[in-house]
């Protein structure tokens, strides 16, 4: 039970890599509160997480900071602490470059990166004071994507926002540094959810995902959690500021079979 007893919020954890982490957190000994904004899968994902341990659900928009105040409040308020952060609250939307509209360019931005910037800053302050009052540093992990380093020409908002997801990564790693918070980013490759599911789908983009993909087929959520629970572990005492990428050795070997 390698999180045993630590608290966790998980954004986007009702549904998809978030209902993963959450699960796995909870089988690793941990207490959840997942946020989200789909009130009836929010719940069935408490109830289903109640069946192996301790989960409350919250009703939280990632870009909406009094949302985000809530959601630390009742993190608080059900558990007594907060220890780790899972930013994955995640969305697509918008088209190619030269008809990609304003309102989508916003919306995106303002969830996957505008989003987790807020919890990201709401819960850092909650542990520096922890840490300043003698107490355990903490840790935060964002859910970037492959895309935030391959251009790809009909996700632009999505491509833009993970490039971000990164930067913030890197530069709360090294202003938390000094506290002892860890923060660390997982760039998932194709992994079979409903963010994927239109892909999935349809034939001709199934096989041009795989064609790209070393391992030759697509990641499940549960894979993406194995990695969360790595970092959120002592395990990765040591490990900070990175972004690991489980893609199928997409990125890393650069592998274009057809
Ligand atoms: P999903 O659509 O299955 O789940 C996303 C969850 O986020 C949903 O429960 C949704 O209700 C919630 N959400 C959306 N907007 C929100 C908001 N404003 N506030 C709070 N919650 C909100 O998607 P997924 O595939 O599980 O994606 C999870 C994360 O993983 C995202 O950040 C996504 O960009 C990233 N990712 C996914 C893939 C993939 O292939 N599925 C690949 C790379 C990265």
């Amino acid at each position: 039970m390698s999180l045993q007893n630590k608290v966790a919020i998980i954004t986007g954890g009702a549904s998809g890599i978030g209902f993963a982490i959450a699960r796995r957190f909870v089988s690793d000994g941990a207490k959840v509160v997942i946020a989200d904004i789909d009130d009836g899968r929010g719940e069935e994902a408490e109830k289903e997480l109640k069946d192996i341990g301790e989960a409350v659900y919250v009703t939280c928009d990632v870009a909406e900071k009094l949302d985000v105040r809530n959601l630390v409040a009742s993190a608080l308020d059900a558990f007594g602490d907060v220890d780790i952060l899972v930013n994955n609250a995640g969305i697509v939307a918008g088209a190619d470059l030269l008809e990609l509209d304003e309102a989508d360019f916003d919306r995106v931005l303002a969830v996957n990166l505008k989003g987790a910037f807020l919890c990201l800053q709401a819960v850092a302050r909650h542990l520096v004071d922890r840490v300043k009052a003698g107490g355990e540093p903490g840790t935060i992990i964002n859910i970037s994507s492959i895309n935030a380093v391959l251009a790809i020409a009909d996700q632009v908002p999505y491509s833009i926002s993970k490039g971000g997801v990164n930067q913030l990564t890197r530069v709360s790693a090294l202003a938390l540094a000094p506290y002892g918070i860890r923060v660390n980013a997982i760039g998932p490759g194709s992994i079979s959810t409903d963010m994927l599911a239109t892909v999935l789908e349809d034939e001709q983009a199934r096989d041009k995902v795989l064609s790209r993909t070393p391992l030759g087929r697509v990641g499940e959520p549960r894979e993406i959690a194995a990695v969360a629970a790595f970092l959120a572990s002592d395990g990765a005492s040591y490990v900070t500021g990175q972004t690991i990428y489980a893609d199928g050795g997409r990125l890393p070997l650069n592998y274009f079979a057809k």
